[in-house]
């Protein structure tokens, strides 16, 4: 609100309520004249302008009291509003980037969370001395599956080795053992802990476990036969790179394969 001329003189204001009244001009930078000026014409629609002049600045003083509680509680309130939306907004950021680090049909983690993951698991590793392996898994003859029961089974599938790979993972090398989908029906297991000749016993024993077992239909209980995988494994080495583990454990699945399939090898000395 521009201050226009004063149409009020200052003069018969009860000395108190002036005083009170000249800091509060003050503090917004104005004469007292246009400061009670500015405020009448504030509050003009609410009767201000009828008190009797002598006690316009002590009203003023009381009605201004409460309009800055009013504020002060409003600006609270906002505050509350404002960081319960940052929580909520926090929460959603946190589910989002999990999600983008998760494969929706297995729950493991996808490619991008597998090479931060793997990323992590390889400097730790390597700041600790301590053994990593890697096994980079390939369901045998999947498309078989596909063609013989469907797409839907075919997923059915992917979800139950899923969940048998991750639960040996966890169960082999505790809570850093971790199983990711790699793409398709290819998956890698991470065995921080473990050393070449004993992971490759592990997944061997994980590749049996399952190979063992006839899968059936949840809803009529029918044979779908048994699945098997082949595994390569690798040990990570000084200097190591993920992609250059990643590597090793392929060459060595896939030698695997072409051995015949449904076992484990583990990669090529040098
Ligand atoms: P191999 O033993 O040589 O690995 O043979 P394979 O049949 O497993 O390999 P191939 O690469 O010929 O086929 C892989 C199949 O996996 C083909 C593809 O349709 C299927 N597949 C990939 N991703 C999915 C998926 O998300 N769901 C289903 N149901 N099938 C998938
Ligand atoms: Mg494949
Ligand atoms: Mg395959």
């Amino acid at each position: 609100m521009s201050a226009a001329a004063a149409p009020w003189s200052v003069k018969g204001i009860d000395p108190k309520a002036r005083e009170v009244a000249k800091d509060l001009a003050r503090r917004s930078g104005m004469t007292l004249g246009e400061w009670l000026n500015s405020m009448i014409m504030e509050d003009e629609e609410e009767g201000y302008a009828t008190l009797p002049r002598r006690s316009q600045a002590a009203e003023y003083e009381r009605r201004n009291r409460s309009r800055r509680l009013d504020d002060a509680y409003e600006v609270e309130d906002s505050q509350q509003r404002i960081s319960a939306s940052i929580d909520v907004i926090a929460a959603r950021l946190e589910a989002a980037e999990r999600n983008a680090r998760a494969d929706p049909l297995t729950g493991l983690l996808n490619r991008r969370g597998l090479d931060d993951a793997l990323a992590r698991a390889v400097k730790q590793a390597q700041a600790g001395g301590q053994p990593l392996a890697v096994a980079m898994i390939d369901i045998d003859h999947f498309k078989r599956v596909n063609d013989q029961w469907g797409h839907a089974i075919g997923d059915e599938v992917l979800r139950c080795v899923a969940t048998h790979l991750s639960t040996h993972a966890r169960r082999l090398a505790g809570e850093a053992g971790f199983a990711a989908r790699h793409g398709g029906e290819e998956f890698l297991v991470a065995l921080p802990g473990l050393g070449l000749r004993e992971a490759c016993a592990a997944i061997d024993n994980a590749r049996a476990v399952l190979a063992r077992q006839v899968l059936r239909r949840a809803d009529d209980g029918a044979s779908l036969g048994r699945v098997s995988f082949s595994a390569g494994v690798a040990l990570l080495r000084a200097g190591d790179t993920v992609e250059a583990i990643i590597d090793r454990a392929d060459s060595a699945l896939y030698a695997a394969k072409r051995a015949g399939r449904d076992r484990v090898l583990p990669e090529r000395r040098v």
